[in-house]
């Protein structure tokens, strides 16, 4: 079987979705389980209507509510018009929203919002666009069922950023999903979504539909995932912001992890992990042109100097000096256990003699964790800074690809540098403001200079 996952733009309105249903028509004999985000937008505009509500806004929280059942019930009529289902689809997504509308009320009486109701509220749009999916393929033939994700997507209780109970996914995968495909059927469910061991609504994190395909992939050892989305596949940019973007025919499965870590956004950080314990291909497609060759993801992609870059905007760099004039032993220890401790994580370090610089995002709640390093250091902060990524196997081998690197950022200020471990990922710390012009420098040196 296959995993086959379609992100907001492939399930966006009634045309995509009637896409959305010759694409997995079209592969109905290789089995596909099918996993759907929310339609385009629409976990925006719910954490929009969640923050209107514990704000007290309640009557335009109320009319954004009523905006969004409208523009699901318009696509239910668009889909459903000659179906049998169109009254029991049409109620089913109603009560969602009835309970949004619900909830809204009760938000606005408290006057904030927990984390808990937020991912009750945010997980929304996948429930209902599984419905409507699911509806959608059985008006045009496709035998599909609609799964309800909380069911087979356990997570622990960290809202927000729910983690993945491995085993017991598996558990409810091969007992509620396996048999479905077994009997010709196509399972459809919501990504996104899971629920804690006693059944509250957890999310996995924004953009984690991609990490729920790959979850349910590797729980049913599927032959590939696919991740359907509006480009077509991994790029050597992102394409709005470097318009001569390529696609990326075949890339390693830790290039490709680095890359979505560091902001190529096509891909959920988290995906690639499940799908490289059991070697399973994840292949990246564009819905709105299905024979396109697409990206795929493996062991055995071959080795480039460099494959892609990647930006990450909105960091901050933390920078601790010791007093001496070399670091005191435990020095280093000391200020990662701080970060730690804080739950703060780190993206890029570097060090010299004396002092040692860390990124962090900027959304990163930094006031106790300063506090606590200033007890072990002089500590500076910088804001506004945006992390680079070369990647590419080679990127180490001699000295052309660095130096390309370096002659392209040209007379840009540069914070940070640092080479990981694996050698696959140069960071270069900029001026935020310097990254959409830097990228395009960086791209047309490293993949469209043609001279020989
Ligand atoms: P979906 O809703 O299908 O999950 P996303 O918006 O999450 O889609 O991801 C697709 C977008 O990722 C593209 O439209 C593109 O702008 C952006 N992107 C960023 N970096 C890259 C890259 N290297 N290759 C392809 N797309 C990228
Ligand atoms: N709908 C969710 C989001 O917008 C998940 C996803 O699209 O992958 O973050
Ligand atoms: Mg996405």
């Amino acid at each position: 079987m296959i995993i086959s996952k379609f992100g907001g733009t492939s399930v966006a309105d009634a045309a995509a979705i009637v896409r959305t249903a010759e694409i997995v028509r079209g592969r109905l004999a290789r089995r596909p389980i099918v996993v759907v985000s929310a339609l385009a937008g629409v976990t925006n505009a719910l954490l929009g209507i969640a923050r209107q509500a514990s704000e007290g806004h309640f009557i335009s929280a109320v009319s954004s509510v009523q905006e969004l059942r409208e523009r699901h019930l318009a696509e239910v009529d668009a889909l459903l018009q000659h179906s049998s289902e169109r009254d029991d689809v049409t109620s089913e997504i109603s009560v969602i929203f009835d309970e949004l509308a619900s909830l809204c009320e009760a938000l606005s009486v408290l006057g904030f919002i927990t984390a808990r109701s937020l991912d009750a509220i945010a997980g929304m749009g996948e429930r209902a666009s599984s419905m409507l999916v699911a509806a959608a393929f059985r008006a045009r033939g496709i035998d599909a069922v609609h799964v309800d994700a909380r069911k087979v997507m356990i997570t622990d209780a960290s809202f927000g950023a729910a983690e993945p109970q491995t085993e017991s996914i598996a558990v409810a995968a091969r007992a509620i999903v396996a048999p479905l495909v077994q009997d010709g059927k196509v399972p459809v469910m919501g990504g996104y979504i899971g629920a804690s061991t006693d059944g509250i609504t957890t999310t996995l994190g924004r953009g984690g539909s991609d990490y729920s395909a790959s979850l349910i992939g590797a729980a049913l050892q599927a032959e590939s995932i696919e991740i359907w989305t509006d480009v077509d596949g991994m790029l050597t940019a992102d394409p709005r912001v470097v318009p001569g973007a390529r696609p990326i025919e075949q890339i390693r499965f830790d290039e490709a992890s680095e890359l979505a870590s560091f902001g190529a956004k096509v891909l959920h950080p988290a995906t690639i992990a499940p799908a490289v314990r059991l070697g399973i291909p994840v292949w990246i497609y564009n819905s709105r042109n299905p024979g396109g060759h697409g990206t795929r993801i493996t062991f055995d992609a071959p080795r480039r100097s460099v494959t892609a870059i990647a930006a990450k905007r909105d960091t901050t760099i933390l920078r601790v000096a010791t007093g001496r004039m070399l670091f005191q032993p435990g020095f280093l220890r000391r200020v990662f256990e701080l970060f730690d401790e804080h739950s703060v994580s780190v993206d890029v370090v570097a060090t010299s003699e004396v002092s040692v610089s860390v990124t962090v995002d900027d959304t990163a709640p930094l006031d106790v964790l300063l506090g606590a390093l200033r007890q072990v250091g002089d500590v500076s902060v910088e804001r506004r800074r945006a992390i680079i990524s070369v990647v590419g196997s080679g990127i180490a081998d001699g000295a052309s690809a660095m130096g390309a690197v370096l002659r392209a950022l040209g007379h840009r200020r540069i914070h940070m540098l640092s080479l990981s471990a694996s050698a696959i990922n140069l960071t270069i710390l900029l001026d935020d403001a310097d990254v959409p012009d830097a990228m395009r420098a960086l791209h047309a040196a490293l993949f469209e200079d043609v001279t020989p």
